[in-house]
């Protein structure tokens, strides 16, 4: 099954950390920009698709008005074979209100992520973010009220004044509301944004910093029922992302707007990130970034990423005895560092990343497929 994404790639203002693809928003350019999403979508009619996600990324989705939500998932249900979706909105607590959100109940979204980022005061303004605490978590109980049972939150790990005691009681504040997954990033540098300082930076390189704040929440969330089911996700049973999946598994997926990736019929394309091409345009213009992925070593990537692990059975039908054996021997001495498990059952073997894994998990691919 394919995921459909929508990057809606306007704000109100930009955060001084962020290099995502945005601009600043106009009621008429999402208008148009919502007609553009919709000849997108049509064009895709002849393709056949089946679809199982949809996911509205940003930018700020928030922003787009619940009929013209209702407009693009109609657009969608008219031009792809929908399986019973998860349609999920990314949302910022400062431009969400009640009635927006049970518009877009109405619309069929039926899962919210909310940027919270921290509920400490002092750490949301030393990010920028334009919403408070009290906001944050006024948006997910307005967000349940409004019929939302699957909400996610962001939690950002790594921000200035942020001690393993406050990101405890963002913690804590977050799992008392009604939140079934939370997703951590570090706070990372991005070159050419106001966070690009000397100061800044020492601050996020801080690497003994960030492990015992990245351990401690999961811990935390551990305690709390939440499963750590890929490096930077967590979820109560049942709730992990199943679009955000997709990316980790090596399933299909088209993405629509300025900068947008797509996986899909085993090319990776990406829309440029130009808005007035994309809202002039009949159809988005891709640019292809890979053809002939590599889809053993894609495949040793992604899935070490999740608590599932890696199946050495499935990489053996793509790669062959001899390399799974040298790997194998790799994890053997991987494991004796305590950096990953390897579990076997009856019809298969699986190498799993242990949580101090994850924290280095670039460097324990790098070790595995350098074989
Ligand atoms: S709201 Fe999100 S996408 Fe927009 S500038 Fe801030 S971090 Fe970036």
């Amino acid at each position: 099954m394919t995921g459909i994404y929508i990057h809606v790639p306007f704000c109100l203002r930009k955060c001084p950390y962020c290099d995502f693809y945005s601009v600043l928003f106009t009621e008429e350019l999402m208008q148009k920009y919502t007609d553009a999403v919709c000849r997108n979508i049509l064009a895709l009619k002849p393709k056949a698709i089946e679809a199982d996600s949809v996911y509205f990324g940003g930018g700020t989705p928030s922003l787009l008005p619940p009929e013209q939500a209702e407009k693009i998932l109609e657009c969608i249900a008219s031009s792809v074979k929908l399986a019973d979706p998860e349609i999920t909105m990314e949302a910022n607590p400062s431009s969400i209100s009640l009635e927006k959100l049970r518009g877009y109940r109405r619309a069929g979204v039926n899962r919210l992520s909310l940027g919270v980022q921290s509920l400490i005061d002092d750490e949301l303004k030393a990010l920028g973010r334009l919403h408070d605490a009290y906001q944050a978590r006024e948006a997910a109980i307005a967000a349940h009220r409004a019929g939302f049972e699957n909400i996610s939150c962001d939690i950002m790990l790594g921000v200035p004044g942020q001690t393993e005691e406050t990101l405890d009681i963002t913690a804590e504040r977050i799992t008392a509301l009604p939140v079934k997954h939370i997703s951590a990033y570090m706070l990372k540098i991005e070159e050419g944004t106001p966070f690009d300082t000397a100061q800044m930076g020492a601050l996020a390189d801080d690497d003994e910093r960030m492990c015992a704040l990245y351990l401690r929440l999961c811990e935390t969330l551990a305690k709390k029922g939440f499963e750590h089911y890929e490096i930077s996700n967590f979820a109560l049973p049942g709730a992990r992302s199943r679009h955000n999946l997709k990316y980790w598994r090596l399933m299909p997926y088209i993405g629509i707007g300025p900068g947008a990736h797509s996986d899909f019929e085993g090319k990776r394309t990406a829309c440029r990130r130009e808005l007035s091409e994309f809202l002039e345009s009949k159809v988005q213009k891709n640019v292809l970034i890979e053809e002939n992925i590599d889809r053993a070593e894609e495949l040793v990537m992604l899935s070490l990423r999740l608590s599932d692990g890696l199946s050495l059975g499935e990489l053996e039908k793509l790669r062959g005895r001899e390399p799974v054996r040298r790997l194998k021997n790799r994890a053997v001495q991987l494991e004796a560092q305590k950096l990953v498990s390897i579990e076997k059952t009856a019809e298969d073997e699986k190498i799993k990343l242990t949580e101090r894994g994850f924290l280095v998990s670039n460097a324990v691919i790098v070790y595995l497929l350098d074989c």
